[in-house]
């Protein structure tokens, strides 16, 4: 660890993480987000390859301290998955029944922090904490704490917002957390409990907003999954919701990991459907689109109005060409892509003391597998096994 702090933190987290364990520990899903929980068995993960070892990068392939992939692209962005507890099912991510990960398959506190610090090191200048869901970890406040004194230029958290009311977040954006992705797929009661399977609703997201806004963080990113026959008549109030609450509004095409496997293409609501739906109300304004690594394309609203629209279309307008981002999921297998069929599993080199530069050299042997993009438009395009959830967005 690089300062004296972290140390002692890390020696603080140690001797806590030993004793006897928080209730998402056991593997507990509670249906409402504030009720006590259920305690359901366990299965695993079949299908997608995971292997312990990548193969070797060429030599010469990357200088020391960056990763690259064999389609010369650099990664900056990381996407840490933290947990694969959540307190919601979502229609489009994972079942009513999704079984947890075993415990003791799960990386330790310090485990994410080593690896956070030695992908900063080989260049990462950007984090998102993702889960399942990030704030039902017990140790958020330990991860954004140190997270955030690394040399980061964006760290971030995507959340559903329903457990933020109990969450120190005025701590978290003073320790260097920047910003708050939230998700709200429905503006109608009714459809929010049945995409989410809670007896949550729009005035959670809501409450969210206005208690992150308070703590400093600003822009607030809200975002919506947009299904056919499930929800795209609410684009346009979605626009409403943007200018109503100024927000960042993104809609998202619908991706095939769902752990329903009922993806198909027709239930695909496309980018320009999207923008001429919005367009019936309001009129819009792209933003400037110069930056070749980000997933959104941005608009505002003409007429000057608060808020903005951002619209991220992996399947239609897909952007895998600059793609930046490595994911590494809860129980410590690190995706190159997100819709990679084969991950690498860096536990045993965490596990048997790897120094800082065995774990750098399995990250950059990792990195330099990366496919060159998702395929979903591909023939004979598989869709993952490994669902949204335990990937982590
Ligand atoms: S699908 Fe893979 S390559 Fe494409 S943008 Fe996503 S992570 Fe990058």
């Amino acid at each position: 660890m690089s300062n004296g702090r972290s140390r002692r933190s890390v020696e603080g987290l140690k001797s806590r993480l030993t004793t006897s364990g928080s209730a998402t520990e056991k593997g507990i899903i509670p249906l409402n987000p504030q009720d006590p929980p259920l305690i359901l068995p366990l299965t695993v993960i079949a299908g997608d390859q995971t292997e312990s070892a990548p193969p070797p990068a060429p030599v010469g392939a990357m200088s020391v301290g960056e990763l690259r992939d064999s389609h010369h692209r650099v990664i900056r962005d990381l996407r840490l998955s933290i947990t694969d507890r959540c307190n919601y099912r979502c229609t489009y991510c994972m079942d009513p029944d999704f079984r947890y990960m075993p415990k003791k398959e799960l990386l330790s506190l310090e485990e994410y922090l080593t690896l956070a610090r030695v992908c900063v090191s080989l260049g990462v200048e950007k984090i998102r904490i993702t889960g399942g869901e990030p704030t039902m970890y017990p140790q958020l406040n330990e991860v954004i704490e140190y997270l955030g004194s690394l040399p980061l230029r964006d760290l971030a958290l995507t959340t559903n917002g329903s457990l933020l009311d109990k969450k120190p977040l005025r701590r978290w954006h003073a320790a260097g957390l920047k910003r708050i992705t939230l998700s709200l797929d429905s503006l109608q009661p009714d459809r929010v409990k049945a995409i989410t399977r809670t007896n949550t609703g729009p005035e959670t997201v809501i409450r969210a907003i206005e208690i992150a806004r308070e703590a400093g963080f600003d822009p607030i990113k809200v975002n919506a999954v947009i299904m056919r026959n499930v929800n795209e008549d609410e684009i346009a109030d979605f626009a409403d919701f943007a200018r109503e609450h100024d927000i960042d509004m993104r809609f998202i095409e619908f991706m095939p990991l769902d752990s329903s496997r009922t993806w198909d293409r027709s239930k695909v609501v496309t980018a320009d459907e999207m923008l001429e739906k919005i367009s019936t109300r309001h009129e819009l304004v792209p933003l400037d689109q110069s930056d070749p690594h980000s997933t959104s394309l941005n608009y505002t609203f003409a007429d000057g109005a608060p808020g903005r629209i951002g619209i991220i279309a992996p399947v239609t307008r897909v952007f895998c060409g600059a793609c930046s981002r490595l994911r590494i999921t809860a129980d410590g297998k690190v995706r190159p892509c997100l819709f990679s069929h084969k991950e690498w599993d860096i536990r045993p080199v965490l596990r048997s003391g790897g120094s800082d530069e065995d774990i750098a050299a399995f990250l950059r042997d990792a990195t330099w597998t990366k496919q060159k993009g998702h395929g979903i438009s591909e023939a004979g395009f598989v869709q993952p096994e490994r669902t949204m959830s335990a990937i982590g967005g």
